[in-house]
């Protein structure tokens, strides 16, 4: 049903800062970045292997990733899984008693489908389902 760890996502306060430990620590070449407006959030692409790294820094204080470090910290958001069929995914979820956080797959950041799981039904972590064509 799931086929690889697509990314994992990782809550920063400021990405050009954080930026630095990736690319000049680490030595991840930057992919790109892109601002999803309905998810207030900005986010950087780091491919490592045959995963990727995502920064997300908040561009509203209102917003998911900024609360989401209001009450964590700074630090790892979420895992995202790739799945073949996004819509086939969030049904065996539902028909497996997953409590879904999106009923429905919505844009994400680099063009794929993303839906994510309720952290109550997936011990603590927040689990993004995602396909890319
Ligand atoms: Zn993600």
């Amino acid at each position: 049903m799931v086929t690889k760890i697509d990314h994992i996502g990782v809550a920063v306060k400021n990405l050009e800062e954080s930026l630095k430990y990736y690319q000049e620590t680490l030595g991840l070449e930057l992919h790109g970045v892109e601002i999803v407006e309905e998810q207030k959030v900005k986010v950087a692409f780091l491919p490592i292997g045959d995963t990727e790294i995502e920064l997300l820094e908040s561009t509203d204080a209102e917003g998911p990733i900024a609360k989401y470090i209001d009450m964590k910290g700074e630090g790892v958001q979420h895992i995202a899984y790739r799945v073949d069929d996004i819509e086939k995914a969030i049904a065996d979820m539902l028909s497996r008693g997953v409590k879904m956080i999106d009923e429905k797959s919505r844009y994400g950041a680099g063009g794929a489908k993303i839906a994510f799981c309720h952290p109550k039904s997936t011990n603590g972590v927040l689990v993004e389902l995602c396909q890319r064509d």
